[in-house]
């Protein structure tokens, strides 16, 4: 048996019609940019969400970015996320000219942890001379489809002041405590990349948020800086979000919440299948949450053989990710060394992402796990 690591052609089969309507009633139209389609997507995704605003831009990247900009963050600041994540969330923060600080993950959920983060802004704060750049900001990330621990991220925000921008890429429709991933801090950056939960057929990304003020400032910001055609209130930048990839995400949405639980199903049934072995150690979410599972991430002190056998055996697997980003050859201008996040840099050596996606089978995923015993 084969099992592709995601398989975005069965998402497109199963729901081949109305994509094909959207995309044709797009070009038909003759509208391409922002436009109805992306003002409907915007709204149906924000009351999604449960917030105010949604607005559509080119990428999850900027999505971040924009979000940092319309609190005002950017040379002089300094922003905090952790390591174990894509580099899109640091680019965003170097794109605003702050400067990039680490805190380590907590070793259970992979997650920010909010005793770290209150550790290092402890000391930081603690020094008799404060030298800028100060933190302005925390990137909490919901890696892997699982909200961050957002109650103990949340006091500690409020304590040293700083805004909460969610890394919501991998998260659409995650719940903490019962309220969605987008309306848990001051703003969060959405992906619509392809293979995300809800993914648009090319490049695409939103923020949500529930602040008047964040939300018309990146409207212009994402359109060079304008409200109306020819009047620039400031220099933005050019980053919409396509009519035709509003389009899709339209159709789309409608079926989140349907392959969100799919996704949640695979994830039990691995559990299931997986759990007591001893060499792997299973995703472990509170209970007050709902993750989305975007990946299935398991750790071993096996991975290489692990991963090298599954391809034998027709299993694509993915590690998310090898490198934490402190020791990334982009970021040795940090000075950061081995040693300096260790949960990061163990759960790096330890983690394989199975296969994971909405329209795989049963059998898929039981013919993995038989697999992963035979081989363990
Ligand atoms: C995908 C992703 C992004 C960026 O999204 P793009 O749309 O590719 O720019 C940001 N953060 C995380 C954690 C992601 O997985």
């Amino acid at each position: 048996m084969k099992v592709p690591f995601v398989d975005l052609k069965a998402q497109y089969n199963s729901i081949r019609r109305e994509i094909n309507e959207a995309v044709n009633s797009v070009i038909e139209a003759g509208s391409f940019i922002l436009g109805k389609e992306a003002e409907e997507f915007e709204q149906r995704f924000a009351s999604f969400c449960g917030a105010k605003y949604a607005v559509g831009v080119g990428n999850g990247t900027d999505a971040l970015y924009f979000s940092l900009k319309a609190f005002g963050i950017g040379e002089g600041d300094e922003v905090i996320t952790v390591p174990n994540t894509f580099i899109a969330t640091t680019e965003a923060i170097t794109m605003t000219g702050a400067k990039i600080t680490f805190t380590d993950a907590d070793g259970k959920t992979l997650n920010m942890s909010p005793q770290c983060l209150e550790d290092y802004l402890k000391k930081r704060f603690d020094k008799s001379s404060v030298k800028s750049p100060l933190p302005r900001a925390i990137i909490p990330v919901h890696l892997y489809g699982q909200p961050a621990e957002m109650d103990g991220i949340c006091w500690v925000a409020q304590k040293y002041a700083l805004r909460i921008i969610e890394d919501s890429a991998q998260a659409h429709g995650a719940l903490y405590k019962g309220k969605r991933t987008g309306t848990l801090g001051d703003a969060a950056g959405f992906s619509f990349f392809p293979s995300k939960n809800l993914g648009a057929f090319g490049d695409a990304g939103a923020v949500v948020t529930n602040d008047r003020k964040a939300a018309e400032y990146i409207m212009m910001a994402r359109n060079h800086g304008r409200k109306k055609k020819y009047e620039h209130e400031f220099e933005g930048r050019n980053s919409r979000l396509d009519s035709m990839q509003a389009a899709i995400l339209k159709v789309k949405l409608i079926s989140l919440e349907k392959w969100n639980e799919s996704r949640r199903k695979h994830a039990s049934l691995y559990k299931s299948l997986l759990d007591g072995i001893d060499e792997i150690r299973l995703p472990y979410s509170p209970q007050w949450i709902t993750p989305v599972c975007h990946l299935y991430v398991i750790r071993t002190k096996e991975r290489e053989k692990l991963a090298e056998r599954l391809k034998e055996a027709g299993i694509e697997t993915g590690i998310h990710y090898p490198i934490p980003l402190h020791l990334q050859p982009a970021y040795s201008y940090l000075g950061c060394r081995k040693g300096d996040y260790p949960v990061a840099e163990n759960a790096a050596q330890e983690i394989l992402s199975l296969p994971m996606y909405p329209e795989m089978s049963s059998e898929m995923v039981e013919y993995v796990c038989s697999e992963i015993k035979k081989i363990i």
